[in-house]
This record gives C-alpha cells, sequence and structure tokens, in this order.
C-alpha cells in the first residue's frame, strides 16, 4: 500500500457525515449490474465494479466469481459496502478504490499484496475510471492479475543464483552483494569489518588423488567446519573452486580479525575423514580491513585474495597491505613486457665461469639470462623470472636459454675450430619440470647443435623435487639418459631430504651464496658448508661454491675440497665473446 494513499477517514461518507452507510443497490445500478455481470464473468481474473458518490460509502456494484473467491465477499450476506471486508481492507484495496472514486484520474495501476506477511499473494491491482450515467457518481473496474507465482519463480531463482549448490552457502555473487552493502550502510566505520579468504593449499592434487566425487564431500565437509568455526553474525561464502570468504564485523580491530583466521585455521587443522581416507588440509589465509576506500566489493575480496597468496609461501595468515597491489600491478607491466622482449628475442644470455678448484681450470660457464630493458634499464633475473614463473613465459624462456646456450657453446667449438674442454650450465624452473617436456627440449636441442649430452648441466632448485618428486624423478632419469649432469641449485636453502638426494640421479651440489660468502665471519654458515660438502662426499656427489668474491673463500674452499667455485672473484657473468675471451687468457 503506497504511504501515498489518503487516510481512510478521508472517505466519501466523511465528505458528507449525515449519509447513512448503504448496503443495497439502487434501482438504476440493479439494471446496469446486471449487464455487467456478464462481461465481468467472462475475464479470466479478479474483476469488482465499484461506485460511489460524495456522501456515500463507496460499495461494490458487481464483481465475478474470481473476485468473490479471492475477497471472501458474498452480497447476499455481506451486503454491498467495501468497509469490513477483510481482503480489501488488508490489501489497502479498499482504500485505494476509494481514493480513486474521490479523484478523477482516468487510471491507477500498481503492484500490491493481499497484506499477508506470509505466503501472500501478489497483483498488479489495476483501477481504470468507468463511463457512468449522469445522477450515478463515479465508478471504476477494478482487475487484480494474480503474480504470485512468478513473483516466486523469480524470488527462488534469485535465491539459486546467490547459492553455491555443492555446499549450500553463498555464493561469490552474494559476498559481494554482502560486502557491497556492508560499504553502502551509512553507519560503516573504516576498519569496522575485514574480509577474510582462505583455501586449501594443494586441493587439486587432493582432487587429482581421490577423484572428484571425494573431492566434493572434502568440500562440503571443510565448509561444515569452517560455518563451526565462525560468531553469528559472520558471513560465509564459497568464492571459488576451494575459495571461502568471511565478512566479519570487528569490535577490537585487526586483533579480532586475526585471531578468528587462527581460530579458523585451528579448527580446520584436525585431520578430515574421507571415507578410508584421513586428509590433513593446510589453509592459505589473507585478511583484509575493509577501508571504505574500495572503488567496489570485488576490490576487498581481491585485496584478501594478494594476502593469501602471500600467506601461501610464508605460511602464516596474512594482512592485505595497500602496496600490495601496486606490486602486483608492476608485475603485471613486466609480464606484458616480458613477453614482448621474448617475442622480440631482446633477452641476452650472461656466461659466468665455474672454475675447477683443484686445477684452476675453466670447468664450464652457467649461462644466466639477461634483460635490458629499453626504459627501465637492466631488470634482475630475481625479478624478472618469477614473474616469468607465475605467468608461464617460463616455458618459452626456457626453451629459448637452453636452445641459446647450447647453440652459443657450439658456436665457441666451431670458432676455435674443435670440441672445447668445457661445458654449459642452463637453469632449470621448477614450473618447466612441471609443465614442459623437458627432457624432449634438451635432446632436440643437443641434435640441433650437435652437441654431447655430457657437456650440459642442468641447475634446478630443490623446489622443484619438493613441488612434485615422481614428476622431478621421471624427468631427471630421461635426462640422464641423454647424459646430462644434473645440479641441484642453491642447496642448503630448501627441504630436500637426504632420502632424496640418495634416490634421485644429482651429480652436483651447488652450495648457496648465502652460506659461501659468510662463512669466513660465521661459524655457523662454515659449519653449513662443512657438512655439505661431506654429505655430497658420502653420497659420491661433486660441489660447487657458488658466490666466491674473494681470495680468501677461493683459498678456504679449494682446502675444504669443494670440486668448482663461481663468484666474482674469477669473474662476473659475461657476453659471450667476452666468456671465450675469459677461456682463452685462462690458456695463456
Ligand atoms: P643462480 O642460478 O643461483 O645464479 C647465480 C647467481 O649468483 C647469478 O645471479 C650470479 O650473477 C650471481 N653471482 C655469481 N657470483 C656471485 C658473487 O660472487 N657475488 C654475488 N653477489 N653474486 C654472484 P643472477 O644472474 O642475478 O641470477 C639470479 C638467479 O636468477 C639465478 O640464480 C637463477 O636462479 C635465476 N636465473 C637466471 N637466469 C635464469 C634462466 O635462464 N632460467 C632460470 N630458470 N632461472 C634463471
Ligand atoms: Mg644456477
Ligand atoms: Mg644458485
Amino acid at each position: 500500500m503506497s504511504a501515498a494513499m489518503p487516510n481512510r477517514r478521508k472517505n466519501l461518507a466523511s465528505a458528507a457525515p449525515a449519509a447513512a452507510p448503504r448496503l443495497v443497490l439502487s434501482d438504476a445500478e440493479q439494471t446496469i449490474v446486471g449487464a455487467r455481470q456478464d462481461y465481468l464473468d467472462a475475464l479470466p481474473i479478479a474483476a469488482a465494479i465499484f461506485s460511489g458518490e460524495e456522501g456515500r460509502d463507496a460499495t461494490i456494484a458487481v464483481a465475478n466469481e474470481g473476485f468473490r473467491e479471492l475477497a471472501g465477499w458474498q452480497p447476499e450476506r455481506d451486503g454491498h459496502g467495501i468497509v469490513g471486508n477483510d481482503f480489501l481492507e488488508a490489501s489497502g484495496i479498499g482504500l485505494a478504490v476509494e481514493s480513486f472514486l474521490l479523484g478523477d484520474e482516468p487510471v491507477r495501476e500498481y503492484e500490491g499484496t493481499d497484506g499477508q506477511k506470509v505466503g501472500g499473494r501478489h497483483f498488479i491491482v489495476r483501477i481504470a475510471a468507468l463511463k457512468t450515467a449522469p445522477g450515478l457518481g463515479r465508478r471504476c473496474l477494478l482487475t487484480l492479475l494474480d503474480r504470485t507465482a512468478q513473483i516466486e519463480t523469480e524470488r527462488n531463482l534469485r535465491a539459486e543464483m546467490l547459492r553455491d549448490s555443492l555446499t549450500g552457502l553463498s555464493n561469490r555473487a552474494a559476498f559481494n552483494e554482502r560486502v557491497e552493502a556492508a560499504l553502502e550502510d551509512p553507519a560503516f566505520q573504516p576498519g569496522s569489518q575485514a574480509v577474510l579468504v582462505l583455501d586449501m593449499n594443494r586441493f587439486s592434487r587432493v582432487n587429482e588423488c581421490v577423484g572428484a566425487l571425494a573431492g566434493d564431500e572434502l568440500l562440503i565437509t571443510f565448509a561444515r567446519r569452517l560455518v563451526s568455526a565462525l560468531r553469528g553474525g559472520d558471513f560465509l561464502a564459497r568464492t571459488g573452486g576451494d575459495e571461502f570468504g568471511v565478512l566479519m564485523r570487528l569490535d577490537r580491530g585487526i586483533e579480532e580479525a586475526l585471531q578468528a583466521a587462527e581460530r579458523i585455521r585451528a579448527t580446520l587443522a584436525a585431520p578430515f575423514k574421507l571415507s578410508e581416507l584421513e586428509i590433513r588440509i593446510d589453509c592459505a589465509i589473507g585478511v583484509a580491513i575493509l577501508s571504505g576506500r574500495e572503488q567496489h566489493s570485488e576490490e576487498a575480496l581481491r585485496n584478501a585474495q594478494f594476502a593469501k597468496k602471500r600467506s601461501k609461501t610464508s605460511g602464516c595468515v596474512e594482512l592485505y597491505e595497500p602496496n600490495q597491489a601496486r606490486a602486483a600491478r608492476h608485475r603485471f607491466s613486466i609480464e606484458t613486457e616480458l613477453r614482448h622482449a621474448l617475442e622480440q628475442d631482446r633477452l641476452t644470455l650472461a656466461y659466468q665461469p665455474l672454475i675447477d678448484l683443484g686445477t684452476g681450470r675453466l670447468a664450464g660457464f652457467e649461462a644466466l639470462a639477461r634483460w635490458n630493458h629499453e626504459t627501465r634499464g637492466s631488470i634482475s633475473p630475481t625479478e624478472f623470472i618469477p614473474v616469468a614463473e607465475e605467468s608461464g613465459l617460463i616455458v618459452p624462456l626456457g626453451r629459448w636459454a637452453l636452445e641459446t646456450a647450447i647453440g652459443t657453446l657450439a658456436g665457441w667449438d666451431l670458432e676455435c675450430g674443435r670440441e672445447l674442454p668445457f661445458g654449459i650450465s642452463v637453469n632449470l624452473s621448477p614450473i618447466q619440470i612441471a609443465r614442459d617436456e623437458v627432457a624432449g627440449a634438451v635432446a632436440m636441442a643437443l641434435r640441433r647443435h650437435n652437441v654431447s649430452g655430457e657437456r650440459l648441466t642442468l641447475e634446478l632448485t630443490e623446489g622443484a623435487i619438493i613441488r612434485d618428486p615422481e614428476r622431478a624423478a621421471l624427468v631427471l632419469e630421461q635426462l640422464k639418459c641423454l647424459r646430462v649432469t644434473v645440479a641441484m641449485d642453491d642447496f642448503g636453502t630448501g627441504y630436500t631430504s637426504l632420502a632424496m638426494l640418495q634416490r634421485l640421479p644429482i651429480d652436483v651440489l651447488k652450495i648457496d651464496r648465502s652460506f659461501v660468502s659468510e662463512m669466513l665471519k660465521d661459524e655457523d654458515s662454515a659449519a653449513i658448508v662443512n657438512a655439505v660438502r661431506s654429505l655430497a662426499e658420502s653420497l659420491g656427489l661433486r660441489t660447487t661454491a657458488e658466490g666466491i668474491d674473494t681470495p680468501e673463500l677461493h683459498d678456504r674452499l679449494s682446502r675444504l675440497g669443494c670440486s668448482y667455485g663461481q663468484g666474482f672473484h674469477y669473474a662476473e657473468p659475461l657476453a659471450a665473446d667476452d666468456a671465450l675471451g675469459y677461456w682463452l687468457s685462462l690458456r695463456a
């Protein structure tokens, strides 16, 4: 009932208080009624004609069966007055008709209900003025088009659209609506709400191993447990495949959000039972506090996702910091430009000597990617390699590096007219192991340049093995068939187990620069270098010390019995021509 409807007191009768309420129709009215009953009965919807004139109550002149049923109106029992009919009163339609009869509108249409709070019916209410004979007052036709089914379908559809069918939770769209509403609430205070996003680490692996059905079961159980970790008033939704979002009110600021996140983590730490299996799930959790500066609700979710991404590597609950978005944009522009640089062949390789510490001779060169950007200048591989890994560009980049390094070695051979007595090392990213056909690419590059596998070393980091030990083992076996040397790069910084070291066909451990450069000052670093060397010895592996930048380090590591050394003490990474010159100068 619209607020614009006039007050009940202002009805027709009150304009002339002396007139008595009328419950029967005049003769003239009876004639019209007879004629119009036929028309109304022919209509498929509830319809009634009302009449009214100044000083008299409005009456129901005639109505069809549809209207009688709907309004529960029996003229023989109830008379013709509007007042007292429950339906007309509760729905406000009686009032609308009365006010319509008082005015001179030709037609009025609005959406109304029967006034019942639960299970009510919805109508399009249309009141249209009818022509009338002189002295008969004003008349109107009321029609009620029932839209209940349509509205319920719409309502169900909308509920369906906002619901995740697997877990029964709200979905991402519903979550964003909630956040939007929180941000638009006039009572919103910066810092009074937080968005928390979490997902399961390695869910896709679990899904692959146990099958999609059990994966679904895990999601449902996970969601249920999540619900139990929340407080009343927290709003939970499934915002992606294995990602869940929580919108929570904060009374005690950031601390409260972090505590809630820890509580959720603790609840999810107990193993999940999936038919016969027991699975432990590790979660990454990111938190973003709503500042009110978010442009839209998606931004709040995205901020929490940034933090969640950091949580994946740190293993802790992470809080979003605004400059993360800037860093992400920067990474994105690096990615775009790196793609162009690769396409236009603007990357180069630098070659850093590897020295045999026993003989002082050159054992080989490590090929290191270089990117000299036209406006940004030289960009370090420690900046662009992670971007390449994240975007998948590392696959073409890695193939290019392999091809170029082997091609350069073949070129040097050609220039010197013989096969030179050293090899080349190329770095291999964990992503290449996971996604590329590494062994095939290596075999092709070796064949194309007619270089034998013994002259190639592939350096991979511990991450390549930890990520997927089975696959790493397979790729390494394939590489061994090509007689390629395998070196474990940056050794000591990862978590390779001894068992893995023993099982995998690894030939060389490259002791990470961080231990080598510190070992003269720091006893712990010296002890680690020592330990790695004796471990390598007992496993029959060779060692390379990275980052030898002083003669003292060179002496110490030579005495320790490291096989090879690499570092600025011998040479920085050199352009291809300079590298060959370096070798020639060593021989002179
Ligand atoms: P890395 O494979 O451990 O390479 C050794 C890094 O140590 C190189 O850094 C090298 O310039 C630097 N270095 C060597 N000796 C010294 C020294 O005495 N002192 C100091 N301070 N640094 C020294 P760079 O060239 O910046 O490369 C960094 C990392 O980027 C590499 O570490 C490697 O992980 C990655 N990278 C470079 N090129 C490629 C590539 O083509 N493919 C892949 N997947 N990764 C690459
Ligand atoms: Mg390396
Ligand atoms: Mg290294």
